[in-house]
């Protein structure tokens, strides 16, 4: 009886394995609506743009771009309800591959940079683009073939591993920098000169935090989707006055040197379960484009000297 207990435990965790395993390799399309932020917002107003319907790509899905969205979704025959969901993004992915120019090239490129890769965004499909879509479609069980089509886009956009970004852009620092232990208690300074563009890590409620006598400095809070609070300190300036909702790989401000700090650089800290985590097994997870623990994963010590 023991024994059979065992095997069914076994098989069982062979199902969930598997299970997470299928659920990686398929993201689902994102929700985007009016009132978000962050890179899918960017990615439809490219697209939404590629079809004619000429958004301006600021990121923010204000009414305008709600406007153009009904359009597009009426000119294929679709529900104008201004929500982009998966059949609105089966219709808006375009493919685009080497040579490739325009609005869609950018869309996918704004993509490429929120999973940390170090490609610009000027609309031309180069070697470089090529590059990252074939390490990004490497890492994620897809044909690796250079080419973002459906499948791609929506491996990029989804939130099934594409909900994490880096805090600072990918050539900001090498991968050595996120796993530095912090000089006392759980959390990652990222030695980056000031005016370095700040990422949300992920999704979530934003707000300002701190100022410039505070020991933050001028900070910014992310009430993350994923049930953490994460902290952003010393920046320089921040991107929001007020609450802003933001997705993984959203602007949160510049980097700096503000409040307690002794040079320019981001202070990173994760309060979760009432303890701050450490979040270096995090960031090198998605330097890597490896499977990203929760934040519950996260030890609460061994990261600090
Ligand atoms: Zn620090």
């Amino acid at each position: 009886m023991r024994r059979l207990a065992l095997l069914c435990t076994a098989a069982l965790l062979a199902v969930v394995v598997c299970m997470s395993a299928t659920a990686q390799a398929a993201a689902a399309w994102p929700t985007v609506r009016q009132n978000d932020r962050g890179p899918n917002v960017q990615t439809v107003q490219y697209l939404v743009s590629a079809h004619g319907f000429a958004t301006t790509a600021d990121g923010i899905f204000g009414p305008n771009t709600a406007t153009q969205v009904k359009a597009f979704q009426t000119s294929k025959g679709l529900t104008a309800d201004g929500i982009v969901g998966p059949l609105t993004w089966g219709q808006l992915a375009i493919t685009v591959q080497e040579g490739s120019t325009g609005d869609a090239v950018r869309g996918a490129q704004v993509q490429l940079a929120k999973h940390g890769y170090a490609v610009a965004v000027d609309g031309q499909y180069g070697t470089g683009t090529a590059d990252a879509v074939r390490d990004f479609e490497g890492k994620h069980a897809l044909p690796v073939n250079g080419v973002v089509e459906a499948d791609t886009w929506r491996e990029l956009t989804g939130n099934s591993g594409g909900n994490h970004s880096l805090p600072i852009p990918r050539a900001s620092a090498p991968r050595s920098e996120y796993d530095d232990p912090h000089h006392d208690y759980p959390a990652i300074d990222l030695q980056v000169p000031t005016g370095t563009d700040v990422f949300a890590v992920t999704g979530g409620s934003a707000f300002p935090i701190g100022g410039t006598t505070s020991s933050c400095g001028l900070g910014v809070q992310v009430d993350g989707s994923d049930g953490a609070e994460y902290r952003y300190c010393h920046l320089s300036a921040r991107a929001m006055s007020g609450r802003i909702t933001v997705a993984a790989g959203a602007k949160l401000g510049d980097s700096g040197n503000t409040g307690n700090s002794t040079g320019p650089h981001l202070h990173l800290q994760i309060r979760f379960g009432g303890a701050l985590r450490c979040p270096q097994a995090m960031l090198l997870a998605i330097y890597d484009g490896a499977s990203v623990p929760t934040p519950g994963q996260l030890a609460t010590s061994g990261c600090s000297n």
